[in-house]
């Protein structure tokens, strides 16, 4: 059976102050029968790991460039997050995509570098609305899949997040249908590449909170969830765990 995770994105949020969070997190929930992951700002990746070590809770980042060290002012290598202490990096999220102009192709690149580090990556897909309305989303998905995930993936490396772009940050969710779907499609496409494609974990993002955690967790295929914003208190992240 595939082991359940909770994921926490904390996207350009949180202080050294912070860390007070994960101690709160560690207090309430000593224990998780899930995978525990936090993905906090790059600076705070040393001393969170340093705080969580060899507890239950490991920590990510948020992104990795696709070259192992040189002349890239600002980016940060894969080997240099697992030296800091990361053992997961979230890659292809849609902010990366849109803010920072990412591609599927880069993305891949990217992965095959964490992957070569010794990182597990947690790729990211997801619909626009309007790919949504225009009843393209299991085509994107599929694309993004194609095009973003390496070949040597496999489901001790490699976790998929299905995160809707129009449900980030939003409040608004999927039908349990919709992403029911999306789940059952992304869980095909892999076993068109992976022998061990039914290992893979799958996780929903995208507006997750306590109060639908645990139906969103009962849909076929999902595995656990990427969480935002919720992932920033221990008084919501604590419970989505727990709902896993
Ligand atoms: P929210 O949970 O804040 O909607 O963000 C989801 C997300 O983008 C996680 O990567």
């Amino acid at each position: 059976a595939r082991r359940k995770m909770a994921a926490g994105n904390w996207k350009m949020n949180g202080t050294l102050a912070a860390l007070a969070e994960v101690d709160r997190l560690l207090a309430d929930h000593p224990d998780p029968v899930s995978e525990v992951v936090l993905c906090p700002p790059a600076v705070l990746i040393h001393p969170m790991a340093g705080r969580v070590g060899g507890g239950p809770i490991a920590v990510g980042g948020q992104d990795c460039h696709d070259k192992t060290s040189g002349a890239h002012t600002g980016d940060i290598s894969a080997d240099e997050l697992r030296d800091a202490g990361a053992e997961y990096v979230i890659l292809g999220h849609s902010e990366r995509r849109t803010d920072h102009g990412e591609t599927d192709a880069l993305v891949r690149a990217k992965a095959e570098a964490a992957l070569a580090a010794g990182l597990s990556a947690i790729i990211c897909v997801g619909e626009t609305e309007a790919q949504r309305d225009a009843g393209q989303t299991l085509d994107v998905i599929a694309g993004q899949l194609a095009g973003s995930v390496p070949d040597g993936a496999t489901a001790l490396n490699t976790v998929i997040a299905y995160e809707p772009v129009w449900a980030i940050g939003t409040g608004r969710t999927p039908t349990n249908d919709q992403i029911a779907e999306v789940h059952a499609r992304i869980r095909t496409e892999l076993a068109g590449r992976f022998a061990d494609a039914d290992g893979f974990r799958l996780l929903y993002g995208g507006s997750v909170k306590p109060g639908n955690a645990a139906e969103i967790f009962a849909i076929p295929d999902v595995d656990g969830a990427l969480v935002g914003g919720a992932s920033l208190k221990a008084g919501d992240f604590g419970p989505i765990i727990a709902a896993l």
